[in-house]
């Protein structure tokens, strides 16, 4: 380790005030920290209660739980002492000054804990995004999938396939570099191309998965959509179950396009409330309806909304959502007096399209709908579990890994054996990527171990 690298500290709980803070220290100094503020180092990983003291003035600023993390044992691999003060701003301001005022230590940038824990090898780069991903979950199902991706899902996949393709190229370049000897086997080329082929197979099977994995992070995406005044904001409030739009009883009052972030069963969602589908000659609402239009387009579903009071309310379907689910939701029907809504009965109509009958000011037909909104997200995640790219750069990586193979295999009827070696190498090297390990030694260790050509 680095000598002149500077220990680092941070709050790295929550905003203050709170009950408790922890403020952690990493680096080589961390030692040194303890034993200015407390006087003392507590046994390795266990709880000690200690009175922290400024270590200018020695005076008490807070009694406290202090710990002690020796390397390699600490989360980022390096020294590692964590103090668990009473969480007032003036406590966490004095210990912070204090900390400051240590030689050889500096408040941490963001990120930079688990940038040493990558550094150290203690986390790979698809780790780190789990990790990343475990503290923005919002909702049950992307908790669950950034544990696993925490835990190595896809960094576990990302090494067992490099390490066969860095056997594959161990035989490649034992056939290049060791040709005239005689204890070398004739046809070392086909096996690693056979292998080279099941591994693209392996890894396309991987990427065929629809892109649930990342949607899971974002969530799907809902767009309301339809006339001005039909309701669409009141919907959802309702379905967001908080007041997240101004309900506006004049048209064209919802200018811009609204997100909430939900949940449908643990399955995360976006609701975009989209202006009022008109048109209009002011240039704002010009520019809400286009929004509207451009964001309905990206949208998972539609959920085209209408009027059933109005003069010709319950006609119209959305031109632009292609590609989308589309629902009619007939909205105001206690307005009319509406037998269908009684028990917010569902009449499937034309193919993968579905009409609800509601009111969104009172409610009726909301189960039916909102029921109808969790068996589409739970039918749209239903195979997630197994989804393992959570990421574009996961997919981007994977995608060149395959598109080099695909290269490496082309070469493999040409026979050119440098040329296989060097796709062999390029996609070993957009796995490493993947988990930001690129080595090249590790090609060499396989080589000398496998072989024992003993020179
Ligand atoms: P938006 O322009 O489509 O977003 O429509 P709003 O949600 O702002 O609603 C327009 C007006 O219709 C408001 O005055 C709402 O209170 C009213 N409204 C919305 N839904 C219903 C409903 O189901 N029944 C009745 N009677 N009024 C409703």
């Amino acid at each position: 380790m680095n000598p002149s690298r500077p220990t680092i500290f941070a709050l790295s709980s929550g905003r203050p005030p709170a009950a408790i803070a922890v403020v952690r220290v990493c680096g080589l100094r961390a030692r040194a920290v303890l034993e200015k503020l407390i006087g003392r180092v507590p046994p390795p990983r266990q709880a000690v209660l200690a009175r922290v003291r400024d270590p200018q003035s020695g005076e008490v600023i807070d009694e406290a739980l202090a710990l002690w993390f020796p390397a390699p044992h600490s989360e980022t691999g390096e020294d590692m002492a964590e103090l668990q003060l009473h969480g007032g701003h003036a406590v966490i301001a004095a210990v912070l000054d204090a900390l400051g005022t240590i030689a050889g230590c500096r408040p941490a940038e963001a990120g930079e804990f688990t940038r040493r824990a990558f550094e150290n090898g203690r986390l790979d780069l698809t780790a780190v995004e789990g990790l990343a991903d475990l503290i923005a979950a919002e909702t049950p199902a992307q908790r669950r999938q950034a544990f696993r991706q925490l835990k190595g899902l896809i960094g576990d996949w990302a090494e067992r396939w490099r390490h066969t393709l860095i056997e594959a190229l161990a035989l490649v370049e034992a056939r290049i570099d060791f040709a005239d000897e005689a204890d070398v086997p004739e046809d070392l080329v086909a096996p690693a191309l056979a292998s080279a082929k099941r591994l693209r197979e392996e890894i396309a099977a991987a990427l065929a998965d629809g892109r649930r994995g990342e949607r899971l992070r974002d969530g799907i995406i809902i767009a309301i959509a339809g006339p001005p005044n039909a309701g669409k904001s009141t919907l959802l409030n309702r379905l967001a179950r908080r007041e997240a739009a101004i309900v506006s009883p004049h048209p064209g009052t919802t200018r811009d396009v609204i997100e909430v972030h939900t949940d449908l069963d643990g399955y995360p969602a976006t609701l975009l409330d989209t202006a009022g589908m008109r048109h209009s000659d002011d240039p704002v609402e010009q520019e809400g309806v286009r929004r509207a239009e451009e964001s309905a387009r990206g949208a998972d579903l539609v959920l085209w909304v209408t009027d059933v009071s109005a003069i010709g309310g319950a006609g119209g379907k959305p031109r632009y959502a292609v590609g989308s689910d589309v629902w009619v939701v007939e909205n105001k029907v206690d307005l009319v007096g509406d037998k269908r809504c009684e028990n917010g009965e569902l009449r499937p109509t034309e193919n993968r399209s579905s009409t609800f009958a509601i009111s969104a000011l009172t409610g009726t037909g909301m189960d039916a709908l909102m029921a109808a909104l969790t068996g589409f997200a739970r039918d749209y995640f239903a195979t997630t579990e197994s989804a393992i790219v959570t990421r574009a750069r996961h997919r981007r990586a994977l995608e060149d890994t395959v598109a080099a193979l695909d290269r490496c295999l082309a070469e493999g009827k040409s026979g050119r054996e440098e040329l296989i070696a060097e796709q062999l190498r390029a996609a070993a090297t957009m796995l490493g990527r993947l988990t930001g390990r690129v080595d090249v030694e590790d090609i060499l260790d396989v080589i000398f171990r496998d072989f024992c050509i003993g020179k």
